[in-house]
């Protein structure tokens, strides 16, 4: 299918103006074999540098696009760091007129800074499609020894061939799959910090992620029942994903209160010092938890509120151990802060009403076990002990708007 991104720009009812830099999205069986009309499809011409790994270099279903230059950098211990960069930049015979990188999201990178830095092009060619980020426009990248993703350049076009992607390990595709239907839970958590605080909405752009969550439920369900994956749709909606990060600059509609698990992963405060797993695996996992804890607040016919406090430092410094002071900053300007808590109690029956679409725990964990998804701590290695004060802990890493971190409002 060829995604057309013109049908999301232009003045939306949000109040914007929608903006993509990327033009055209082509997941399609073969589509490396038409490389060169789909680049005069997105009026891309002059010369073109192409970037791969000695993996994906040498890739059997991988046909090699025409090159003015190719440049394969060593597979091994690529990652995606500003000094390796520029190490690759200075290999350029000219400054290219466009870049085209066939690869995964390190690969990305590293075209995505060059293109940045030259103020170029750059078109995307992935050769696995378990993650979002080929649409989008954030770069992931070490900078003095620190990781940071910073917003920086969206592809042109992105060709992505199923022929290609589909060779992909099938853990790699279930990840990629827990990552989109996470959408359950991010996107009732805008809806329900808009109705809240009254933050920032867009119809459209929910409307991008709704389509990718329907779209990837009908895959997973799909798989339970015994089918071949259908990669052509499952890569499809992590383009639709990728695109809603692009137009709201930020990953709203895709990153709720499910996704901190994996950044919990990554700290590794108390409870989560030996927790492993891919970006997905652990936002499925975030997903069951929270649908659970969602649900059971639902139950809930009233609520009662009670004023802000601000996060109670003794219990971040024993929760988070050395990491606690950034914690502590990152709460410095609560949202939390920023509306009137009666409001949560006035929207109590709307909020309900958002939480019924997400789908219960037990349907989530059964259709999990059953196409082979993580879905438990253990299987992360996070001690479940947590899962009780699972969303306090969660909620506090990010001052992000959630129902999760709303519960600090809510009365027991
Ligand atoms: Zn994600
Ligand atoms: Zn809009």
């Amino acid at each position: 299918m060829i995604l057309d991104t013109s049908k999301y720009l232009g003045p939306c009812s949000c109040g914007r103006d929608h903006e993509l830099r990327t033009k055209l999205v082509v997941c399609e069986h073969g589509a490396l074999k038409k490389f060169d009309s789909y680049m005069d499809d997105a009026g891309l011409s002059g010369f073109r540098t192409v970037l791969y790994d000695t993996n994906t270099y040498n890739l059997p279903s991988v046909t090699r696009v025409r090159a003015d230059q190719e440049i394969v950098l060593e597979a091994q211990g690529l990652h995606s760091e500003k000094g390796l960069i520029e190490d690759c930049m200075t290999r350029f015979v000219r400054k290219p007129d466009y870049v085209v990188a066939v690869g995964g999201g390190t690969l990305m990178d590293f075209a995505r800074y060059s293109a940045w830095k030259l103020g170029i092009p750059f078109v995307s060619v992935p050769t696995i499609v378990s993650a979002d980020g080929f649409t989008a426009d954030i770069c992931s990248i070490i900078i003095d020894g620190q990781k940071k993703s910073i917003p920086m350049q969206a592809a042109d076009a992105v060709i992505c061939d199923i022929d290609v992607v589909a060779g992909a390990p099938r853990f790699l595709t279930i990840a990629g799959l827990q990552d989109i239907m996470a959408k359950c839970v991010s996107i009732a958590d805008w809806k329900i910090a808009h109705l809240v605080s009254g933050e920032y909405f867009c119809e459209r752009v929910c409307g991008m992620a709704q389509e990718a969550l329907d779209l990837m439920t009908k895959c997973a369900y799909d798989l339970k029942a015994g089918k071949e994956p259908d990669i052509e749709t499952m890569a499809y909606t992590q383009m639709l994903s990728g695109l809603t990060m692009q137009i709201l600059s930020n990953s709203r509609a895709a990153s709720g209160a499910e996704h901190l698990v994996a950044h919990l992963v990554e700290m590794k405060p108390r409870g989560f010092e030996n927790a492993h797993g891919l970006h997905g695996e652990c936002v499925g996992v975030g997903t069951l938890l929270v649908a659970q804890a969602y649900h059971k607040l639902a139950e809930r016919e009233s609520i009662e509120v009670k004023p802000f406090t601000p996060i109670d430092e003794e219990w971040v410094r024993w929760e988070f151990g050395e990491l606690a002071d950034g914690i502590l900053k990152e709460n410095e300007n609560d949202v939390l802060a920023t509306f009137p808590p009666e409001n949560i109690k006035l929207h109590w029956q709307e909020i309900r009403g958002i939480i019924a679409e997400i789908p219960s725990y037990e349907e989530l964990d059964s259709l999990y076990a059953a196409i082979g998804a993580k879905h438990t701590l253990e299987e992360l290695g996070i001690d479940p002990v947590v899962k009780d004060s699972f969303l306090d802990i969660s909620s506090a890493i990010r001052n992000r708007l959630t129902l999760a971190r709303m519960t600090r409002l809510i009365a027991d």
